[in-house]
């Protein structure tokens, strides 16, 4: 599916500049900052804003096309790829790679009946680059 479809789909009007934050996040997979969009963004879209970024990066969120990823205490980064799966951050580079299952996460037992919606899998160590 292409990205515009994608988008349309989550409701979101599929500008431009939407459209290429989108597919860097896709083709990237990278978990980038505002910071680190804007910078790889800019150099080919120079009217690019840094408050389009963020404002971006709020909407997608607030419509589920991308997920905030709290490993890094920080900065925020995005994730556009939502399904279920871990991260790990490299103590080092602060690079972070995908975690992946075989199967569903193990649910932790609770001392009261609770509505769990999401569980967040964080790992943290050092990647082969910085071993
Ligand atoms: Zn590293
Ligand atoms: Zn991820």
């Amino acid at each position: 599916m292409d990205i515009a479809t994608y988008l349309k789909e989550h409701n979101i009007k599929p500008s431009y500049s939407r459209i290429r934050i989108l597919d860097y996040m896709m083709t990237h997979k990278n978990h980038p900052t505002v910071d680190m969009i804007y910078g790889n963004l800019v150099k080919e879209m120079p009217t690019l804003s840094k408050t389009t970024v963020y404002n971006t990066m709020e909407l997608f969120l607030n419509s589920g096309v991308v997920k905030l990823i709290s490993i890094d205490e920080k900065e925020k980064r995005y994730d556009a790829d939502i399904s279920t799966h871990g991260h790990f951050r490299c103590d080092n580079c602060g690079r972070i790679v995908d975690l992946y299952f075989d199967g569903p996460l193990p649910m932790p037992k609770a001392h009261e009946d609770l509505e769990i919606r999401e569980i967040q899998y964080y790992a943290k160590g050092l990647c082969k680059h910085c071993k």
